[in-house]
């Protein structure tokens, strides 16, 4: 027995068209105009509906310990909430446990993923080079981890210097993986980390005053110089400033090699937040900070011009009572990050499509198709053509709802963007063929979600 989804307004990265299509198990069978029903044939009436592809959301901390506690969102809730959102695969960052091999990583990441219900995949997250560890990456890569990333910031923790950034780009290149960057500058960070704290000075605010986009735009500047040096690809993470924007603009007019990577925070949030009275502040504490507004628009042209590739989210979410408030002493303790899986494809679609910045098709193109292309997923994932997996959004633009801790999915007593209007949302969502999110309800099996073996990162450029 197939499915048929009729009269729907079917749009990928490159086209859209009003056309129905049939889904086949797993997989979608056929797309054409006035498609017959076959005998037994499952019917969804699309009418005044698009058909989005189900989004992929290619930066996400689910179950991660940081900063002496655990982000609050496990595998479970954090893809419950994507689902919801429209977003139908993830890929989280399985992060190396210091001095120990990448293998025991990933083998903590298959016991913890177990309870996902969308598809995911994993980057590994490199936290100390040696020899070993080099000598591990093609075989992790082999497992279908074909993305890397290391840290420019966070001295003392996470940082490593360039020669481990020369060294470790070179063999990712080499077996065929991509290099991700968390490109801040560490040094200037720490300096201004240590001199506030030294002057007594604790409040949220003192988070984004420490870390200055300057810092990026060296950190910007200095990776994409690494990646000529070693003739890599570069994936930069989280771009948040204007000013590391030019950079990768510079870099892409001279043909280099980078990639950018933003976050629904960097177009829609601003610094300002960090003055909010009571500590409150501390809710939107993340690295790199949100921007002064008028980086915002900037940030927008250059994803609607390309020179972003693509939206993720960063997801990292802490709950405010227990976990944010660690801070309340030093905002150097304030766990970094917010909630915001289940929001991107949405925030996304009003705030991109419905403000005239992005058309549907490039919002279809940064939320995901270039993700699914730039991490070996592709057509399997992030598009609508015959034989690629049915995980689709039939999505209801005129519905209209708000952002609210009240409704959301996440584990997290609080959002970032409480109170933002939406107008179009999902009514319903299918993984692999299957509803996941029927008209708004989630109802979604348990542990559905799929490990994601990818092809080759970085073919896209
Ligand atoms: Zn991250």
């Amino acid at each position: 027995m197939s499915t048929l989804i009729k009269g729907g307004t079917i749009v990928t990265a490159g086209d859209i068209c009003a056309a129905d299509l049939r889904m086949d198990g797993e997989k979608i069978a056929e797309i054409g105009k006035d498609l017959p029903q076959k005998d037994g044939d499952a019917v969804i009436q699309a009418k005044g509906r698009y058909i989005f592809p189900g989004g992929v959301d290619v930066h996400t901390h689910f179950e991660l310990p940081f900063m002496g506690t655990i982000s609050a969102d496990d595998f479970k809730t954090g893809s419950i909430a994507a689902i919801c959102g429209g977003t139908t695969s993830f890929i989280d960052f399985c992060f190396q446990d210091k001095t120990k091999p990448l293998a025991e990583a990933v083998k903590a990441w298959h016991e913890k993923s177990k309870k996902a219900v969308a598809d995911f995949g994993y980057h590994m997250g490199i936290t100390d080079y040696t020899p070993a560890v080099a000598a591990e990456i093609p075989s992790i890569i082999k497992q279908g981890i074909t993305s890397f990333k290391f840290f420019m910031a966070y001295k003392g923790v996470l940082q490593i210097d360039d020669g481990q950034i020369i060294g470790i780009m070179e063999i990712i290149g080499k077996h065929g993986g991509l290099a991700m960057v968390h490109a801040e500058n560490g040094d200037m960070i720490d300096t201004l980390v240590k001199r506030f704290v030294a002057e007594g000075k604790q409040p949220p605010e003192y988070h984004w005053l420490s870390h200055p986009a300057l810092a990026e735009e060296e950190a910007v500047h200095r990776i994409i110089e690494l990646a000529r040096f070693t003739d890599q690809p570069i994936y930069i993470v989280h771009l948040s400033s204007a000013d590391g924007l030019e950079k990768v603009k510079e870099a892409m007019s001279r043909g280099y090699k980078v990639i950018a990577e933003t976050c629904p925070q960097y177009l829609l949030l601003s610094s300002d937040l960090y003055y909010k009275p009571n500590f409150e502040g501390a809710k939107w504490v993340m690295s790199p900070p949100l921007r002064p507004a008028d980086h915002l628009e900037k940030m927008w042209d250059g994803l609607s011009k390309g020179f972003i590739k693509t939206v993720a989210t960063d997801h990292c979410s802490f709950n405010f009572k227990g976990q944010k408030e660690m801070g309340r002493e030093s905002f150097a303790k304030i766990p970094n990050g917010i909630a915001s899986v289940g929001d991107r494809f949405n925030l996304l679609y009003t705030y991109g499509v419905g403000k005239g910045r992005l058309s549907l098709t490039r919002f279809v193109d940064v939320v995901a198709t270039a993700p699914a292309k730039l991490f070996g997923m592709y057509p399997q994932k992030g598009s609508i053509a015959v034989g690629a997996d049915a995980d689709l959004v039939i999505f209801d633009p005129e519905a209209g709802g708000e952002v609210s801790a009240k409704t959301h999915h996440h584990n997290c007593d609080y959002s970032a963007y409480e109170g933002m209007k939406l107008k179009g949302l999902p009514e319903s969502v299918l993984l692999r063929g299957k509803f996941a999110v029927r008209d708004g309800k989630y109802v979604g099996e348990q542990g559905a979600g799929r490990f994601i073996a990818r092809g080759p990162s970085g073919k896209m450029m």
